[in-house]
């Protein structure tokens, strides 16, 4: 065999003309391979593999350093099922993470001919998912980024077909004349645009690969490992074609029967390997949906076609002709030509539907299926949605589960996405109308009506939830749904935060499999919402605990086992928990970095008489030095104010003689790491902690202010209890974004329900 590489560097000068013709001749096709390799030659499932990527950025991990992590990301899909989609579809964390493992799997050359089912139950979205699935493949395949190319090829006539052609469009000329003389300007249209469009002037045909073939597969395939190597430049590329699973199919595949028959026909008649690759063209493969070009949609009502066999009488009269009636190629292909190296789906397996899964199955159990006397193979991503009483009905289904991977779509189990359908659906403003975490609440009302109440992975990691019982629900549903939103609850213990190792996380994500069968459907709960909605926003009142337990009781009375027994009240629990965690943290800061600066602030101001301004040098903040602010710090270090000025002084004597001159300028430390301020820190925590809620229990002052805040009785109140109530609602605005009522309905709710003291020993 002729080394071809040297006789196609020739074929370099043409690569300016790339981007203006549709059509590059073999050579060209090479130039661009060479080129971009990495674009150029991608299967199906490269592609496939690369849309995801593209669509949908690298995970993100919230615990970074977390050693036990099991990559369970938080990936956004919304440029693949979101934007730009008349019916978004929404993917939970669990599914996005499926999605992405799947999409994976191709890369690392998993085996591919494989049936996908997808499978849901009634209302969790699967079709929705598919087609926005597709669209954006259609989108991506015919983008630059996207773009493969498939075989055409360019054949001469023979001459007496060439002087039919000439003579054929010698008619075409003058019936065009004619119809323009009567005026039928819309069939002169339809004869330039359509008709005879296969005869060229030149004398040339076009014969299309219907196999869509990688042109590429034309090299013949005992040449191919060296054709590649001198064909791509050494490096990362290479070294992946030669290594890596993913590129086997460009050693191994063989190109369609039509184009092999054509190759060895026209090597016979030309004599001439060089003269036949000059036939071969490449072109863009363009996927159309409609047309079932690349990708095809099969609905359980789409009969069968009553013609399995395509031909095109044009191109086989012109074939016929070009070798003389001898060893005639007989260009004939099947429906799954169409979507050879594309994407072949079907919605619901049912009905007809059910048929094509056992022919799909015939076929790609023997790789090749007959198309009258040629076989014909096939190379698709092979996808299916189904229900899962479908399942049940095809009983054979059984029989052939290794050529099937499932892939589960359950109903949302993951509640900031279940909340992002109802704002995708009701419009974000509908936050407004909720206290913050009442419309989450909601959501994780409807998600236990879809969990299993028992879990086997949660017991084996929690062993005594009864320890949770004032935030969590005994069959820790509430938990469960926090890690499947990839979140570690605060109020776990320490052990239990330490035992939760990678081994008990897989098992937990695994069991998620098995939740999102049952319960409200994705249907279900916009129904819900709207009439949850309409019934309780308003404008006067935001939306509480107390009617969400209301609306969902009066379902619970319809159908006792929508709900585990005691789920609302353990729901209301935690909501008083977390509500009363945020007025603490709100009425003193608790974080530490604050912490530090409170005492930073405090041991810098002591050197200053009240009533300045002055610039802390250590925290770079402006002090408004004053009593109040000197007396807001020894408060919570519980000095009362007798005892105000000598603390002050001591503090101040501590930092000019030991602090200061010894441990900072003397022995280089932080000013954090000075014993004055390990003392303070020690006494500033404790009081925290011991005192924080004190004013909510203890001071009936405190208590009534804070319902009079924003009102004119306000100002009564003595200065301190005025900031410190004013304080704390900034901050639930600030921190927890709380808006100006709702921080003042969430304290009147804490004082109410007298919250302080009910979690007093927590
Ligand atoms: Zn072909």
């Amino acid at each position: 065999m002729h080394d071809l590489s040297k006789a196609m560097a020739h074929f370099n000068v043409l690569k300016d003309g790339l981007d203006q013709s549709p059509i590059l001749t073999f050579n060209q096709f090479l130039q661009e391979a060479a080129a971009n390799p990495q674009r150029v030659v991608r299967d199906v499932y490269q592609i496939y593999g690369d849309m995801i990527n593209t669509f949908v950025d690298d995970g993100y991990d919230e615990y970074g350093n977390d050693p036990e992590s099991i990559q369970f990301l938080k990936y956004d899909c919304s440029r693949l099922f979101v934007e730009g989609s008349d019916r978004p579809f929404f993917a939970d964390r669990l599914f996005s993470n499926r999605l992405i493992r799947h999409a994976e799997s191709f890369k690392v050359g998993a085996k591919q001919n494989k049936i996908y089912i997808f499978e849901g139950p009634h209302g969790s979205g699967k079709s929705t998912f598919l087609n926005n699935l597709l669209r954006k493949f259609e989108e991506y395949a015919n983008s630059p980024e996207g773009r493969r190319f498939e075989v055409v090829w360019r054949l001469k006539h023979d001459s007496s077909e060439k002087g039919a052609s000439d003579h054929l469009n010698d008619l075409k000329k003058k019936l065009v004349r004619v119809l323009v003389n009567e005026g039928q300007n819309a069939l002169v249209q339809e004869l330039e645009n359509g008709c005879l469009e296969e005869i060229d002037p030149g004398g040339y045909f076009n014969v299309p690969c219907p196999s869509h073939d990688h042109p590429l597969l034309l090299v013949p395939k005992d040449i191919r490992r060296k054709f590649f190597d001198d064909l791509f430049e050494d490096g990362e590329f290479k070294w992946q074609l030669f290594t890596e699973k993913k590129y086997e199919w460009l050693f191994h595949d063989e190109p369609c029967t039509i184009c092999v028959s054509l190759f060895e026909e026209l090597l016979k008649k030309i004599k001439d390997p060089f003269k036949v690759m000059e036939c071969i063209h490449a072109r863009p493969y363009s996927f159309n949906r409609r047309l079932g070009e690349g990708v095809s949609v099969f609905n359980p009502g789409d009969k069968p076609l009553s013609k399995t066999v395509m031909t095109n009488p044009n191109i086989q009269r012109s074939l016929d002709g070009l070798f003389c009636g001898q060893n005639p190629v007989s260009y004939v292909y099947s429906r799954y030509a169409k979507t050879n190296n594309g994407i072949y789906a079907l919605m619901d397996i049912k009905s007809h539907n059910s048929d094509r899964l056992m022919e799909l199955h015939n076929i790609i159990s023997d790789g090749v299926h007959k198309v009258e006397d040629t076989e014909e193979k096939v190379t698709s991503l092979l996808f299916a949605l189904m229900n899962p009483e479908d399942k049940k009905l095809l009983s054979d289904l059984h029989a052939f589960t290794d050529r099937i991977e499932y892939i589960n779509i359950p109903y949302v189990l993951d509640l900031q996405t279940e909340v992002e359908i109802y704002r995708e659906n009701f419009g974000k403003h509908i936050d407004e109308s909720f206290l913050p975490r009442v419309l989450h609440n909601f959501a994780r009302v409807i998600i236990a009506t879809r969990l299993r109440t028992q879990s086997e992975a949660m017991q084996s990691w929690i062993r005594t939830p009864e320890k949770y019982q004032l935030y969590c629900d005994t069959n820790l549903q509430l938990l469960k749904m926090e890690i499947y939103t990839g979140y570690i609850p605060e109020w776990l213990s320490e052990d239990d935060v330490n035992n939760f190792t990678a081994k008990k996380r897989q098992k937990i994500i695994a069991e998620s499999e098995g939740d999102g069968w049952k319960g409200f459907s994705g249907r279900d709960s916009i129904r819900l919402f709207n009439e949850f909605y309409s019934m309780y926003a308003g404008e006067d009142k935001l939306i509480d605990m107390s009617m969400l337990g209301t609306f969902f009781r009066k379902y619970c009375k319809l159908d006792p086992d929508i709900l585990p027994k005691g789920f609302l009240d353990s729901l209301l629990r935690m909501h008083n928990f977390t509500v009363l965690q945020e007025v603490k943290e709100s009425l003193y800061y608790y974080n530490e970095e604050q912490i530090a600066k409170d005492i930073i602030n405090y041991v810098f101001a002591v050197n200053f008489e009240p009533d300045t301004v002055e610039f802390c040098e250590f925290t770079r903040e402006k002090l408004e030095i004053t009593e109040s602010f000197f007396r807001r710090f020894e408060g919570r270090v519980q000095i009362d104010e007798a005892a105000a000025k000598g603390f002050r002084s001591s503090v101040q004597k501590a930092y000019t003689t030991n602090a200061l001159p010894q441990e900072m300028l003397r022995d280089g430390r932080k000013i954090s790491d000075t014993s004055l301020f390990k003392t303070l820190h020690e006494k500033y925590v404790y009081n925290l902690k011991e005192k924080v809620l004190e004013p909510f229990m203890k001071n009936e002052n405190f208590r009534r202010a804070i319902k009079d805040y924003d009102l004119e009785g306000f100002k009564t109140y003595d200065k301190r209890i005025q900031s410190d109530v004013t304080f704390m609602i900034e901050n639930l605005q600030h921190k927890f974004r709380y808006s100006r009522q709702g921080a003042k309905e969430i304290c009147i709710y804490v004082v109410d329900n007298n919250l302080a003291r009910i979690f007093s020993n927590t």
